[in-house]
């Protein structure tokens, strides 16, 4: 048996590698840097724990969640790894005395934040350790093209001058695009790295992307009572508003948010860890570290920002290898908030980021395909057979005519009011504000009168998305023009929605009082 694997045997109790594992580490104690992508949970610490076993000196770990750093170390501790962390809880006498150990090399591995690395005091104590790898756990943070950007990562590849001997650097993510993974091997400045990066195809979550009429009742069609799901709202208001909803429905849910106090939360999560309560209605602050192996279904109430992230918190389903599900709402109003909050905010990337999430949205194409896509892998299949395209009934309607309405009728209200006046003045609503500002005396009052409030506004936000539209407006979002308009205004372009079948409600759970 090779000494990897007689390793891999011994600390672990593993037989044999998984797919990239040993290339990794073999490249490491070969003296390269290394790139590893790899989704959550494919095995990314063993490529850099077992190098740090056989080599003489240190291994740095710079890793960004101190909880995480805590049940590393204490795993490696039980397994009789000498491995220590650095962390701000800790006394100056605890810190002193793993510094020390460090520098005596009585450690295999000492995990540290990426802020730590801006302490001159911790530096100095760095110069005089034999360092043989530097560890770089999250890598994508310190691209500012990623999600996740943390300025603090910037501090990393200044490590590597510090240290005696030049040690390699090995860096590791679970999500990473193309574009991303490159950036990192730029920023982190590493040579020639070898790269591996694992299918990110999950075969036994399905997909679906749900249009719902009311969101609330279709999660009651959707959640059952004993199966464990998380429901990710975009506000803390949502995530409260929903928790109450299905309380009241006598569901056995909590909720999670960055608003609520420390032991609030974390009385909430271990409830959930610990299936006291089934359902979990939470922020995206919710599930970084989360290794909850049963979630059978993971609910996006609202669209998320970018596919990423999606990606990530999806993934969350179904980690244990049993059939779950991953299912986005999907909603236009979504659209127009995601973009204001784009057109607020101060993301280069951010609304082509949001672009890709509306495509997947609207495509009618295998999601898993266009998702792994993204990702830059190519599968083989057209149709997946475990996605709501490829297992359900799409039909694309040519709505051409009725951006072409809906245009007018926003140019003759001077491009100066939101989504919701704009479709009650083309569905011709008499209420006191349309009498107030005239606009009941404009030709396109009521010229939409028999199409349904949500059907103009999904063509709405199909030109938002499209770039016919754009959302401006400092307080609330306004509709506007583009200097793309023109083009469908005079029907040069032509434009298609794509509708999909809802899922069939069954009955919902008794109401408790
Ligand atoms: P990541 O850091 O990529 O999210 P981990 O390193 O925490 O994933 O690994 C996830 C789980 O898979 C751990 O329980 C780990 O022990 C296990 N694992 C890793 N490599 C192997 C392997 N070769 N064989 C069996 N299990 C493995």
């Amino acid at each position: 048996m090779s000494e990897l694997l007689t390793t891999l045997k011994n600390y672990y109790g593993y037989d044999t590698f998984r797919p990239g594992q040993m290339e990794l580490i073999e490249e490491i104690l070969s003296g390269r840097d290394v790139v590893g992508v790899m989704p959550t949970g494919g095995g990314k610490s063993l490529c850099y724990q077992i190098p740090a076993i056989q080599l003489d000196g240190v291994t740095l770990v710079i890793s960004p969640l101190i909880s995480l750093m805590k049940d590393q170390v204490d795993t490696l501790v039980t397994m009789g790894v000498r491995a220590d962390s650095l962390t701000s809880q800790m006394s100056l006498d605890e810190q002193n005395d793993t510094l020390r150990k460090a520098v005596r090399g009585e450690l295999d591995l000492l995990y540290v934040s990426p802020e730590r690395l801006e302490n001159d005091y911790f530096l100095s104590h760095v110069k005089r350790m034999t360092i043989d790898l530097i560890a770089v756990d999250e890598a994508h943070c310190i691209s500012q093209w990623g999600h996740d950007f943390r300025l603090s990562y910037q501090n990393i590849p200044k490590i590597r001058e510090i240290c005696q001997n030049n040690p390699p650097f090995a860096a590791f993510t679970a999500t990473a695009t193309p574009e991303v993974r490159v950036d990192m091997v730029k920023k982190l400045q590493l040579t020639d790295p070898y790269q591996y990066t694992a299918s990110f195809d999950r075969p036994n979550l399905s997909f679906s992307v749900v249009y719902p009429k009311k969101k609330q009742q279709q999660l009651l069609s959707i959640l059952k009572d004993k199966e464990t799901s998380i429901i990710y709202c975009n506000t803390r208001k949502n995530v409260e508003r929903v928790h109450t909803f299905l309380k009241k429905k006598g569901y056995p849910v909590g909720y999670y948010h960055a608003g609520l106090d420390p032991v609030e939360r974390n009385q909430q999560q271990e409830d959930f860890l610990y299936d006291k309560t089934s359902i979990i209605v939470a922020t995206n602050a919710f599930g970084m570290g989360i290794d909850k192996s049963n979630v059978r279904r993971v609910i996006h109430y609202n669209m998320p920002l970018d596919m990423e992230s999606y990606y990530q918190e999806a993934g969350r389903a179904g980690r244990d290898g049993a059939p779950a599900e991953a299912l986005l709402f999907y909603s236009s109003q979504d659209i127009i908030t995601n973009n204001l909050l784009i057109e607020q905010g101060n993301h280069p990337h951010a609304k082509k980021n949001l672009n890709t999430m509306i495509t997947y949205c609207k495509t009618g194409q295998c999601l898993r395909k266009t998702i792994l896509k993204y990702f830059d892998e190519d599968v083989p299949w057209t149709n997946c057979e475990n996605c709501s395209n490829c297992n359900g009934e799409t039909e694309t309607v040519d709505v051409t005519e009725e951006c072409q309405k809906i245009l007018s009728c926003i140019f003759r209200m001077n491009q100066s009011y939101g989504m919701g006046l704009i479709v009650d003045v083309l569905r011709g609503k008499e209420i006191a504000r349309i009498q107030n500002l005239g606009f009941h005396k404009l030709s396109t009052y009521g010229i939409m009168s028999e199409y349904s409030e949500k059907e103009i506004k999904d063509i709405i936000a199909l030109m938002v998305s499209e770039n016919y539209l754009r959302v401006g407006g400092d307080q609330y979002p306004i509709i506007q023009f583009t200097s793309k308009t023109p083009e469908l205004l005079h029907a040069k372009t032509r434009l298609s929605l794509i509708q999909k079948s809802e899922k069939e409600p069954i009955k919902p759970l008794k109401e408790t009082s």
